[in-house]
């Protein structure tokens, strides 16, 4: 069943956010002393997220990506991975997490069914990345990386915001990793999540990001899988990995959007940067699928043309990343 919305987008993609918590605090995600303690019942439990999964798989959403916060801190995860996992109608599962914990979780995460894992890694120096990260271990996440391809999963595909002045200098070394050691790149634009009057002066396009590249490398257009959104993917001759931009910021991005968004607090949302979301919990409990699936239809539906952030003029929206699970 293929899902379209009004701009005649398929959307077959579901980000589920599973907490807002997180064990680091990345500048440009989270303020330095985390998010509010939730009362208690605000976040879904996983009886809830799984009966949101079920509803948008029998309206034609195949591929669900875990999110958070960071996922791999809320206890339980595995055994909910492990349901999804076995839910009719999925076909792709996947997770992104800071990868701080996957030395240790690989193997489970391998097990319960977990098909592709996405890591979030901005350097490949262990200062920048602690300062980045306000405190994270850059060596646990690189033993990460390996743990995970010792588990069975192809190697984690990286995803990397650049940002002017902090790891723009790194372009390259991250690209040399397609080579060395056959991890696709995400390259992400720095996008104004915390509240930042002066967050442009971190922005660095996708263009530039791509030339800097070709400086070195030529780069071969790489054909979009079937669930690939709005990332444009092009290969060094001869890497194993890819390499993806994602210009969120600067352009030619929601055209090809297919995904909608659940916050673990049960808000559901067409657009990462809209204020528009509708509230699933009276859907939740007690749960009533059928109104549950009307609900997210409608959000598909609603779905915006475009963001409204550019470099210029963006007013900006009071959320933070690690909220809505990027
Ligand atoms: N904690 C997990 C992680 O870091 O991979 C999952 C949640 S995190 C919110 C999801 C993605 O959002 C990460 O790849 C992160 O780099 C990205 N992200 C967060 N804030 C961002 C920002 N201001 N601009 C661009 N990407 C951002
Ligand atoms: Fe945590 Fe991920 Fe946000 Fe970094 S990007 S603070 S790891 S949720």
């Amino acid at each position: 069943m293929q899902l379209t919305d009004s701009h005649g987008r398929n959307i077959n993609y579901l980000r589920l956010s599973v907490t807002d918590r997180c064990n680091m605090r990345c500048f440009y995600c989270m303020p330095k002393e985390g998010v509010a303690k939730k009362e208690h019942g605000a976040i879904l439990s996983y009886e809830e997220l799984q009966l949101i999964a079920e509803a948008a798989i029998g309206m034609g959403i195949e591929k669900i990506r875990i999110t958070g916060g960071e996922p791999l801190v809320r206890p339980g995860i595995v055994a909910f991975l492990a349901r999804l996992s076995r839910l009719d109608g999925l076909r792709h599962l996947a997770l992104t997490t800071n990868g701080l914990l996957l030395a240790e979780m690989a193997a489970d995460l391998y097990l319960a069914g977990v098909q592709r894992l996405n890591v979030s890694l901005d350097s490949l120096h262990g200062d920048t990345f602690t300062e980045i990260t306000r405190g994270g271990d850059l060596d646990r996440v690189l033993a990460g990386l390996e743990a995970a391809e010792q588990a069975g999963f192809p190697p984690p595909k990286i995803n990397c915001v650049i940002m002017r002045g902090i790891n723009d200098g790194e372009i390259l070394d991250f690209a040399d990793r397609t080579l060395s050691h056959g991890n696709s790149i995400r390259f992400i634009e720095y996008m104004p999540a915390v509240k930042d009057d002066d967050w442009q002066r971190y922005s660095i396009s996708g263009g530039e990001i791509l030339q800097r590249i070709t400086e070195r490398y030529t780069l071969e257009q790489v054909d979009k899988g079937q669930f690939a959104g709005p990332s444009r993917d092009f290969r060094i001759p001869g890497a194993r990995g890819s390499i993806g931009i994602i210009t969120a910021v600067s352009g030619h991005f929601c055209s090809e959007c297919n995904r909608i968004r659940v916050t673990s607090t049960g808000q559901a949302k067409g657009c990462l940067f809209s204020d528009e979301k509708t509230d699933l919990i009276p859907f939740l409990r007690p749960p009533d699928r059928q109104r549950l699936t009307a609900a997210l239809q409608q959000i598909v539906s609603t779905k915006p043309e475009r963001h409204g952030i550019s470099v210029d003029g963006y007013v900006h929206k009071n959320f933070t990343m690690s909220q809505v699970g990027g």
